[in-house]
């Protein structure tokens, strides 16, 4: 294949279209990925929901977050005992769990039955976290280091991208395409928030690209999810961003969920409590019926 690069833009031009990513690029308007994970269908009528804490804080925690968002209707538990933190510097209460929280997401998934997805940061634990997780959660800041996604691609298990908060779509899609290079066509991509000027409250750092969604499913045949907790950083605007991003065709949606939110170890502004939840849940599911999907298996 010759690949040129005499101009390349912020966009994506026809020529990326024609020969940047051919294994991500939609062959056709209709076309559209569908594979099933743990039982889970993606890329068809079901909207599958990703719910839990940010951070796997303890056993106790994660088994009680695990159970209450099971049983509103969640399809995987989320939660990192690897985090990507801003800074160096750690209290006790907001310290990563790592191998421990992967011990502990395994006990919710054998005593709950829901599936995983965690994220994996480093190249060495990717055995651990594959181990137990079945998505491998990619983080934003990890969206491009190349050589780590392509280790992550070998091991078959299904990925979920996040979008860096500065990347353009073209970004985004070639990285997709490093992971499906290697055989793995499980890609799921998902929007988190990007980096702009306004974002209309202090605490604010991202904005979620409800335009991306249909940006990307016009060049993709991947499903593109959101993920308006790290998005929006702000609980009031989760369940208005997560309404909107399912009317505007996501295929899947992230949540932060805790029980008692303000006292969440890690971003205690952004998870909803188990009753906005259940509340979210069926809020969405009306949505997602309107235009002719479901949330609620
Ligand atoms: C997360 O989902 O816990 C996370 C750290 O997300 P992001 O990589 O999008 O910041
Ligand atoms: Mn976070």
């Amino acid at each position: 294949m010759k690949i040129g690069n005499k101009f390349p833009g912020k966009d994506i031009s026809p020529e990326d279209l024609a020969t940047k990513f051919p294994l991500v690029v939609r062959k056709d308007p209709q076309h559209k990925s569908r594979f099933t994970i743990a039982g889970v269908e993606f890329g068809g009528a079901l909207v599958p929901v990703f719910a839990g804490p940010n951070m796997v804080e303890s056993r106790d925690l994660v088994l009680d977050i695990a159970h209450n968002v099971k049983q509103a209707g969640a399809h995987f538990l989320r939660g990192g005992a690897f985090k990507p933190l801003t800074f160096p510097y750690r209290s006790e209460k907001y310290n990563e769990t790592r191998e421990q929280g992967i011990e502990w997401l395994a006990d919710a998934k054998a005593r709950y039955g829901i599936p995983i997805i965690t994220e994996v940061m480093e190249e060495k634990y990717i055995p651990l976290v594959a181990g137990v997780a079945d998505i491998l959660q990619i983080g934003s800041r990890n969206m491009q280091n190349y050589p780590f996604i392509t280790a992550c691609a070998r091991t078959g298990k299904p990925i979920m991208l996040k979008r860096h908060y500065g990347a353009s779509l073209r970004d985004w899609l070639g990285a997709a395409e490093y992971i499906m290079v290697e055989g793995n066509s499980q890609v799921i991509l998902c929007e988190r928030g990007v980096s702009v000027p306004h974002t209309h409250r202090a605490t604010s750092r991202f904005l979620l690209d409800l335009q991306v969604i249909p940006a990307a499913q016009e060049m993709t045949h991947l499903p593109v999810v959101i993920d308006p907790s790290h998005a929006t950083f702000w609980r009031p605007w989760v369940a208005p961003m997560a309404l909107g991003g399912i009317a505007a065709g996501a295929d899947g949606v992230m949540l932060e969920v805790h029980p008692d939110p303000s006292n969440a170890a890690v971003d205690p502004l952004q998870p909803v409590d188990y009753a906005e939840f259940g509340n979210l849940m069926t809020r969405m599911d009306a949505v997602a019926q309107a235009i002719g999907r479901k949330v609620i298996s």
